[in-house]
Order: structure tokens, then sequence, then C-alpha cells
């Protein structure tokens, strides 16, 4: 694509490396890295093999290849992809992504991660991701507007606000939720068009959002990063952080973290990755970022390579960007207490198992970053009910479904004595199980 890049207002995460390569340059198919993660859970959870079968490829696979008009009045095609892994348990649900490395085998894994995200946190949706293979930043507002309004009109009636429910994922905010909310609206008729309202979660709160949403996938990064401070007796305020993606969940978890007293040390985005031993102010960077679209030049920091970025030392890490981040290579390098997964599938099977061999406790993405979908469980309510949470009330009820699944989650991991990866696969498919048992398959 030949494009200038031309500034947008889109809140964008991501970092440098390549994502869908580990390092040594050997191509890493995700929806596969999923899946070994998912038999290894399979062997700890009691599960009829049909049920295995059925989880073992989303139910509907929806991609459309559209045109659309360029501001010079040129057209570009582009290929959208909504993936529906399983909605045994309730409406799909799960984010759009926009990013120029999105594949079909990426939003299958990442719809996959969504039911079992779904399962863990007791949250009554199904799975399912979408996206545009795409480069938000070389498009204009008004561009991304069309592309989006194009997008959902072309998957038509495979959403609907009880049978699909899409979300803000990487390079998509509520901006991106409430175009594709007014084009929804648009689309049927004039007396139920406000019923129409919850087809997205994570619009902003003018248009029908819930308080709290736009923090929420931080927040519950937060709330478990206490629930494991607790558990092991460890004090937050003095410790160190570094943060992998500095967009919606990453600067959210930052400031978040840096109040009750941890202090970050090294943040990477796709500009660049900067350090500094004193720490680095969350409000300040977010300013700098907001300004010149990225953390590199940050004058309160210094600039190092990406190498050194995943060298240094810390308590706390958090990976907030793209998946496949944590090769084996990188997890030799780690050297942190506790990696919390703010992003979806950072960890590769191989880099696992390094870390687990050296005793850094992992706290996964269907857990760790589960804030989001909560809190857009309690918009598609609010919506349905027209109703208005106060934020007290919304971050409550959040803290009390992440520390539940927390539990839950440490609980079955020390009683069969395996990792907590493992162990949240297992919980979401013995709920799952239990649901297909009871329901048998249809005819
Ligand atoms: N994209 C977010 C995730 O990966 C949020 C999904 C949602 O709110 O539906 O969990």
């Amino acid at each position: 694509m030949s494009k200038n890049p031309k500034k947008t207002e889109e809140v964008l995460g991501g970092a440098t490396s390549q994502p869908m390569e580990d390092l040594t340059g050997t191509s890493v198919d995700f929806f596969r890295e999923h899946l070994v993660q998912l038999q290894g859970a399979m062997k700890h959870a009691p599960m009829e093999d049909h049920v295995r079968l059925i989880l073992n490829e989303p139910k509907n696979e929806v991609i459309v290849n559209f045109p659309v008009r360029m501001d010079d009045g040129k057209f570009e095609l582009f290929t959208g992809y909504r993936i529906q892994h399983n909605n045994i348990l309730g409406p799909y649900k799960g984010g759009m992504r926009y990013h120029h490395d999105v594949t079909l085998a990426e939003v299958k894994a990442l719809a996959a991660l969504m039911t079992y995200k779904c399962a863990l946190l007791e949250v009554p949706f199904g799975g399912a991701k979408g996206g545009i293979r795409i480069r938000p930043r070389d498009y204009t507002k008004t561009e991304l507007e069309r592309i989006t309004r194009r997008f959902t009109h072309d998957l038509g009636s495979n959403i609907g606000p009880e049978y699909d429910i899409p979300a803000p994922d990487m390079g998509t905010n509520s901006q991106t939720m409430v175009w594709m909310m007014d084009t929804y609206m648009n689309m049927h008729g004039a007396t139920d068009k406000h019923a129409q309202r919850r087809i997205v979660t994570g619009k902003s709160l003018t248009s029908g959002g819930s308080r709290g949403r736009t923090k929420a996938t931080g927040q519950g990064v937060v709330y478990c990063v206490q629930e494991w401070a607790d558990e092991k007796g460890f004090r937050l305020d003095g410790s160190s952080f570094v943060l992998q993606g500095f967009g919606n969940v990453g600067s959210n978890t930052a400031q978040i973290l840096s109040r009750l007293g941890s202090i970050m040390t090294a943040v990477q985005d796709h500009t660049g990755a900067i350090y500094n031993s004193q720490g680095i102010y969350p409000r300040k960077l977010i300013d700098w970022v907001e300004e010149t679209g990225g953390v590199a030049g940050y004058p309160g920091a210094e600039e190092i390579s990406p190498e050194d970025f995943w060298r240094v030392k810390c308590d706390i890490l958090v990976p907030a960007a793209l998946e496949l981040q944590i090769t084996e290579k990188v997890a030799r390098d780690l050297d942190c207490r506790v990696i919390v997964e703010g992003a979806n599938g950072p960890t590769t099977a191989a880099g696992e198992k390094i870390l687990l061999e050296k005793g850094v406790d992992v706290i996964p993405d269907v857990m760790a970053n589960a804030g989001g979908v909560v809190v857009s469980y309690f918009e598609w309510i609010q919506n349905k009910r027209s109703e208005s949470w106060q934020l007290q009330e919304v971050d409550s009820r959040l803290h009390f479904m992440m520390k539940r699944a927390y539990h839950e989650m440490r609980n079955f991991a020390r009683e069969h004595d395996i990792d907590n990866r493992t162990a949240s696969l297992a919980v979401a498919l013995e709920r799952i199980n239990k649901v297909y048992v009871e329901r048998g398959v249809f005819p």
C-alpha cells in the first residue's frame, strides 16, 4: 500500500516486533499455539469426545471483501473477518481488531480465547473475534468511518444484539463502536432502533457506553496483580513494573498500578522502548504519546533496544500489545517475578515452558485481561434495561467477578498441581462440557 501516513485519533497499542514470527524467524501460527495449550488443559478437565471435536474449530468463519472510496476519490478493497468460535453459553462476544497483521489464524485463536474467557468469568456469552487487515494510522478519520460503516453493513445479520456483539480491540476504540452502532441502527426499522444499541459494547458514555469500560481491562489486570501480591505476601508499594504496549490496556494499567505505589521503569510500543530506573510518570507519558504518536523520544527516559527492553529487571511484567511476544529466547532473558497478560496470547508454548522452569508466575490472558469483556457485559445489561450504573457499582461488580475467577483458577491449579494457564482453561472447559452434556447435540 503506497499511502502517506495520516494522523488519526484512534488509540493504538502495538509493539515493534513482528507478531507472527518468533525471534528466530520461524513462522508461528497463533491458532496452532492455542490448540497446544488447549490440548494440555483438556487432559485435566473431564471432556466428552464430541465436545473436544466441537471446540477444535470455530462454528462460523465470516470473511468479507469490500470496496471503500478513499478521500482522493480512488477505491481500495479491504478484507474483514468475524470468527464465531462458540455460543453454547450465550451470544458470541468479542472485539474487532484493526491491524496490518490480522490473519484468519490470528482471529480464530482470539475468538477461541474469548469463549474460554467468558466461561471462566461466568459471563453468559460465547466467543468471537473480528477485524480488518489494515494499518489504521494510514487512513484519515473520514476514511476509517467509511471503512467501519461498510464493514458493519457487509456483516449484515451475521452480528446482532442477541447473536454476536462486537467490542473494541487493538486499533479500534469507542468511536469505532459508535460508528458500528449507528450503522446497525440505521439498517433496522425506526420503531425499534434503540433496542439495537447493545449491538456493540465499548461505546462512548454519551452514546450508551458504561462508566468504567475504558479502563476496565487495565483495572482487571491490576485486580489480578493485587490478588497475586496478597497470595505471595508481596508489597506493591515500592515494587517495579514494565509494560509492553501503551494503548488502552497498557496506559490504564500503568495509571492504576502506579496509584498503588508501583513504579514503571520501562515501556515499549511500536515506536521504540524507553527506560528510567527512577520511574516514568504514566500521566506524562500518556500526554507525550497523544502528542507524538508513541513512547519514542519521551524526554523523561532513555531509549533502549528491544533486546534490552526484555532484560530490564522488574517485579511485574505486563505484556499489553500483540500475541506471541514472549518466545523461548525472550523467556530466557526475562528477569521478573510475575507476568500478567494484558494482551491475548503474548506467550508462546515454548516461552511458557521456560518461564515455568524459571519459577516465574504467569497470570494468563483469559484471566488477566477479562476486565474488558466483564464490563462489556455490564454495558450490555445496562442498555437492555435502560439503566446507567455509577462507577463504584461497575468497579465493585468487576472486582467481585475477577476475584472469584482468580481463586477458582488458583484452587484448580493447586489441586491438580498444574500451571495457571492450564488451570484457567480447564475450569472454562469443565463449564462448557457440562452444558453440552446437559443439552446434547442437535439433531
Ligand atoms: N477485545 C477485548 C478482549 O479481547 C474485549 C472484548 C469485549 O469486550 O467483548 O477481551
